[in-house]
């Protein structure tokens, strides 16, 4: 089995992903996130706002509406310009992404391909209750364009002195003509954008700066510097609204993939927003009395794709088990099996400690129920005493449970258990009382 084959097993057997729908059959490029996987997209996001909004008292937080005024489509350019490039199979009626297709014959049955036609990608609905032209709406595509049309009320509320960001975290939809590699290309999906506006001279300084940023939060998520690479865009690549747009892509297993796009989008979206709904979007520099229309550099980040490239970074295999100064780890084990480790760092585990009685025994269940019952309120914690000890660790480490508490006999005598760390299988001994302490001290180092 091959890695992504691997990661999609774990995560449906683990329930970080579902296959949306699946009772009904599926529906292909959407996906449910169980409960572990909306931790550890909680985690990702809440890494973005703190790293963005957080430590940048200039960056200004917003959540703005997923259906937003036709116009702003029509000004943005998505209406004409949101497109992919579409050919269908004569044969057998598949469609493709004209651009994605290496030869000339449908891949899927060898027939004959229609030339290229436009395919908008933005998805559309109806708002309220006539079905007539007049009343479609789009779901947005990026969460940006809620940014722009917000430009004035945050820099006016804030009093924002440039530069100064936009940043927001959402849902985008895009009807995507192809579409595969789990949900590394979805039909709805999440993305992390920022929206940062700068004096137009200043625009390539904070390019640069913004593309030194955004690598060191990657690599602060724990991805390995040669998993990551920049590859800017080329002249025909751009977007209509870019002069300059480079992507953060990582080495997934079938190839590097897309994670970011940093672009600079000019003053494009202010211009156009200015002109289509006749408000003044400029900034007026308090300094020097002159007005301008900023241009904006947008660092814009997929949530699901990073999702991913973490599963493919921390996944681990070790047949036979793993090992500890020369023994197996656990006792009760076949020699041929193989054990998994998800090697999230700390931070961003979705379940951070599991409290778990040795056996189940009435005695050992009410102290390691107590224990769990009042570390839940700091955090994210499971409690199992189902099958072996060593099964219940290696399910813990599957998933990636930094710390797994165990109360055994001999914590009916000394108050103490033991706590096992997932990365070096080291047991501490802690009494019960400083439990607390010691696991705040642990995620601080
Ligand atoms: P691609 O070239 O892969 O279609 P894109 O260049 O259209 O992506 P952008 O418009 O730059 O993507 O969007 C910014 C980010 O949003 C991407 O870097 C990616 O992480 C995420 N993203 C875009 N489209 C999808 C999708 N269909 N599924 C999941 N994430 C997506």
């Amino acid at each position: 089995m091959d890695l992504l084959a691997k990661i999609v097993s774990l995560c449906k057997r683990r329930g970080f992903v579902f296959p949306t729908s699946e009772i009904y059959g599926g529906l292909s490029a959407c996906y449910d996130f169980g409960p572990l996987g909306v931790e550890l997209k909680n985690n990702i996001k809440s890494f973005w706002w703190k790293k963005i909004v957080q430590e940048h008292p200039e960056i200004y937080g917003l959540d703005s509406a997923i259906i937003l005024h036709p116009k702003v489509w029509q000004a943005s350019g998505h209406l004409s310009h949101f497109a992919d490039e579409l050919v269908e199979c004569k044969k057998c009626h598949q469609r493709f992404r004209a651009d994605e297709l290496k030869e000339e014959k449908c891949p899927a049955c060898g027939g004959e391909l229609t030339t290229p036609r436009k395919f908008n990608t933005m998805f559309e609905t109806h708002f309220g209750p006539v079905a007539s032209k007049e009343n479609i709406v789009y779901f947005r595509p990026e969460t940006a364009q809620g940014i722009f049309i917000n430009f004035k009320n945050i820099y006016q509320t804030q009093r924002a002195k440039m530069p100064f960001g936009i940043a927001q975290i959402g849902k985008a939809f895009r009807n995507e003509i192809t579409v595969g590699n789990f949900i590394f290309r979805l039909r709805e999906f999440e993305q992390m954008e920022l929206e940062y506006f700068v004096p137009p001279q200043e625009a390539d300084f904070f390019f640069e700066k913004w593309k030194k940023e955004r690598k060191e939060w990657y690599l602060k998520l724990g991805i390995k510097e040669d998993h990551l690479r920049f590859r800017e865009h080329s002249k025909e690549e751009l977007a209509h609204y870019s002069k300059a747009t480079v992507d953060i892509e990582y080495k997934f297993p079938w190839g590097w993939g897309e994670i970011e796009g940093i672009a600079n989008r000019t003053d494009f979206d202010l211009t156009t927003h200015s002109k289509f709904s006749g408000e003044e979007l400029s900034y007026l520099d308090p300094y020097t009395g002159k007005k301008y229309v900023p241009y904006v550099i947008e660092p814009s980040a997929g949530v699901e794709r990073i999702f991913l490239a973490l599963l493919c970074e921390n996944y681990q295999e070790f047949p036979g088990g793993r090992k500890k100064a020369g023994k197996k780890s656990f006792n009760d084990k076949k020699e041929d099996s193989t054990e998994i480790l998800l090697s999230l760092p700390w931070f961003l585990a979705p379940i951070k400690v599991a409290v778990l009685p040795l056996v189940r025994k009435e005695a050992l269940i009410k102290i390691a129920k107590e224990i769990f019952e009042e570390l839940i309120k700091y955090w994210p914690c499971v409690y199992d005493d189902k099958d072996s000890i060593g099964r219940r660790y290696r399910r813990q480490d599957e998933q990636g449970t930094p710390l797994a508490i165990t109360v055994d006999f001999e914590t009916l005598d000394d108050r103490k258990i033991t706590v096992r760390n997932r990365d070096t299988m080291v047991q501490d001994r802690v009494a019960i009382k400083e439990i607390r302490e010691y696991i705040r001290k642990k995620f601080d180092e």
